[in-house]
């Protein structure tokens, strides 16, 4: 059983991962930058270590830091939260050699999913419907024009390496797909050095709908129905909620047995999220993440059920604590996840926080690790805290959302929190009317 986890991560899901870890009696390790002296989780774990310098390359990222972290206070076990090192294989390899516990799954799943063309061949294989697309790596622009008139234009040049939105370009017509091919293989070596693409249908509306998979060692994989990201700015998730508003429950245990027979066959181990774009009742699988995501939290919130502590319980060996029959979605869930941003231009907003009141009562979870007086370093994301609401149905989730953003006293740095009290009242997001553009639109970004 494991006894000690170190924590590879920083912030709000350091602080996730402690409290899940406390609850189940395990002591914690947090590791730091130099930068993150004064965090929360520092705080509260029972053990921590500095890593290194604030640049992330020489601290989260830095595998010897953190190998050497593990062997100095003989944590058995390493959970990587989200981000950094959660999606590397070769850190999973080095862990394996070390005998110490990664809790998350297997270095060989990680290293399938990581790479998108090889992910897509993959999920074919395993039955999940896929976005219409080229049959692997796509080489030359001449290759990509023959693609392009045969599948119609807009089409998606995506990196295999590809994340957070980077890599990617549209071309809406023959005219444009040489330089966005060109653009996004640059684009692809500099952020990820690789330069093979791919090439996707571009869907015109639709919405961004991924499963949350769970299995264990012992041949168990449930679903827990799904969550709706299509509110996005950039590529980037800015608020999501459960259960979608554009699925039943005979649409959800469809799509849910896709991706549990798919987590069977491919023998998964531990959390992770099978997301699609739906477009006119169809899914169309873009990739799977092999972790925990920022946004675990409203399937946690329908659910009951803690996904940190299923993923501890699968790394430990243990079966889930429950089956697909035990999985019941009660009520409605959103996530808002506050920035330390300005709420128009989106600039980061990094300082100190003099004032710190987050907003509680019934059906109101306040994910962070600020408090009053910390200070916000710069050399991270500016994701400062996540707000999750919870209540009987969507129409009083808005209204509790409401309730608790107007109890929110941040001073010090700007945050995004007038972005989502500017979003409430508007119809189309009242009526969960929306697509993957739509924020983008109300932002007037298009
Ligand atoms: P990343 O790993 O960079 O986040 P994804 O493949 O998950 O890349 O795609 C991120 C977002 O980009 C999706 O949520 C969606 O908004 C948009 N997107 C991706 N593929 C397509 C596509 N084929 N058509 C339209 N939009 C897409």
């Amino acid at each position: 059983m494991i006894q000690k986890v170190l924590i590879a991560n920083r912030g709000e899901i350091a602080l996730r991962i402690h409290r899940a870890c406390k609850e189940m009696g395990i002591a914690t390790v947090a590791v730091h930058s130099e930068a993150d002296r004064d965090a929360m989780a520092v705080r509260l774990a029972d053990e921590s270590v500095c890593i290194g310098p604030a640049s992330a390359s020489k601290s989260y990222l830095s595998i010897p830091a953190i190998v050497a972290a593990c062997e100095i206070t003989g944590a058995d076990a390493v959970h990587p939260g989200y981000g950094f090192l959660s999606e590397n294989a070769k850190f999973v390899d080095i862990l394996d050699e070390h005998n110490i516990g990664f809790i998350g799954p297997t270095a060989d799943h990680i290293r399938i999913m990581g790479d998108k063309i090889a992910a897509k061949a993959k999920a074919i294989e395993l039955g999940i419907p896929v976005v219409p697309g080229s049959d692997g790596e796509v080489k030359t622009v001449e290759d990509a024009l023959i693609l392009g008139r045969t599948m119609g234009f807009p089409v998606l040049v995506k990196a295999a390496s590809g994340g957070g939105g980077r890599g990617m370009k549209i071309a809406t017509s023959e005219d444009d797909l040489a330089e966005a091919f060109t653009t996004a293989r640059t684009e692809a070596k500099a952020a990820f050095g690789d330069d093979a693409v791919y090439i996707e249908k571009y869907l015109k509306k639709p919405r961004h709908i991924e499963i949350q998979v769970a299995c264990d060692t012992h041949g168990n994989a449930v679903h827990l129905g799904e969550r709706d990201c299509s509110l996005q700015r950039r590529h980037q998730k800015v608020l999501e909620e459960a259960p979608s508003t554009v699925l039943d429950e005979k649409a959800r245990a469809a799509i849910g047995k896709i991706c549990t027979d798919a987590m069977k066959g491919l023998g998964y181990r531990g959390v992770g999220t099978v997301e699609f774009l739906y477009e006119n009742g169809e899914f169309y699988f873009i990739e799977m993440n092999t972790r925990l995501q920022v946004e675990h939290p409203v399937t946690e919130a329908i659910t009951g059920i803690d996904l940190v502590r299923e993923q501890i319980r699968v790394a430990q060996g243990e079966k889930l604590s429950f089956t697909q029959d035990d999985v019941t979605l009660s009520g409605h869930a959103i996530e808002c996840r506050i920035n330390a941003e300005n709420a128009e231009t989106f600039t980061p907003s990094p300082g100190t926080i003099q004032t710190y009141h987050a907003p509680g009562g019934l059906g109101v979870r306040m994910d962070s690790a600020v408090y009053s007086g910390y200070t916000i370093p710069p050399h991270y994301d500016s994701l400062i805290g996540k707000l999750i609401i919870h209540a009987d149905d969507r129409e009083a989730c808005l209204m509790r959302l409401h309730r608790a953003l107007g109890e929110f006293a941040i001073d010090g740095v700007e945050t995004t929190i007038p972005l989502f009290e500017k979003l409430l009242p508007n119809e189309d997001f009242r009526a969960a009317d929306y697509d993957i553009h739509w924020l983008e639109k109300f932002l007037g970004m298009k």
